[in-house]
């Protein structure tokens, strides 16, 4: 099989999952690999990523341009962003799964980073999470906002929208999302109770022993 449609065969598995734990609903969400020439795959536009169709997901130049498939998701160009600038990305997962959605709801203290170092695995997996502003769906200025913050973060979240996470795979990719929405849980759990996030120093061993 080659590698175009082993990936095209992955983001169908990996769209079902994220649909069947409850990450994705309706036609919100999208998924995208890049292939070693550089091309895009990226999920369309107004599909539910629990019924994707392999020939049906959108091919794309790394410029952009729709070279076969169905168009392409509303939000592909962010992907785009992110790609130009991490060149170690491989795929992308942008969810609107309920508990990261709803801490990107909140009034946060600093934008650096919107949810508090709980667990290692959130470290090791997501890093740092800054927080980009409000745009509204479609507004090609976000890409710029998701590009600035693509040089040193591969996770960011979007104001009163979701998660972007990028990975070397769509596993990595995937992995880390999921680690992120756990996070996020963890934290409307805890709630207003003192909790105990890592200490910058644990953070620095973890950041010694596993460098991304
Ligand atoms: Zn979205």
């Amino acid at each position: 099989m080659s590698q175009e449609a082993e990936l095209r065969a992955k983001i169908v598995r990996m769209g079902s999952l994220l649909y069947n734990r409850q990450l994705a609903h309706g036609s919100a969400g999208n998924l995208s690999v890049r292939l070693d020439d550089g091309s895009i795959l990226v999920t369309p536009t107004n599909s539910c990523l629990g019924f994707l169709e392999p020939e049906r997901i959108s091919k794309l130049t790394p410029a952009g341009e729709l070279l076969s498939g169905d168009p392409p998701s509303k939000e592909y160009f962010f992907h785009m962003a992110v790609y130009e600038e991490r060149p170690a990305a491989k795929a992308i997962v942008h969810l609107h799964s309920t508990y990261s959605v709803a801490a990107s709801c909140l009034c946060h203290a600093h934008t650096g980073n919107a949810l508090p170092p709980l667990t290692a695995y959130h470290v090791m997996r997501v890093g740092k999470l800054p927080l980009i502003g409000y745009y509204r769906p479609g507004d090609k200025a976000l890409a710029d906002a998701v590009r600035a913050a693509s040089r040193e973060h591969r996770a960011m979240l979007l104001a009163n929208h979701g998660p972007i996470v990028s990975g070397s795979s769509l596993e990595e990719a995937v992995y880390a999302y999921e680690e992120l929405e756990e996070t996020a849980k963890l934290y409307f759990i805890i709630g207003d109770r003192k909790a105990s996030p890592l200490t910058a120093e644990a953070i620095a061993d973890i950041d010694r022993a596993f460098p991304s």
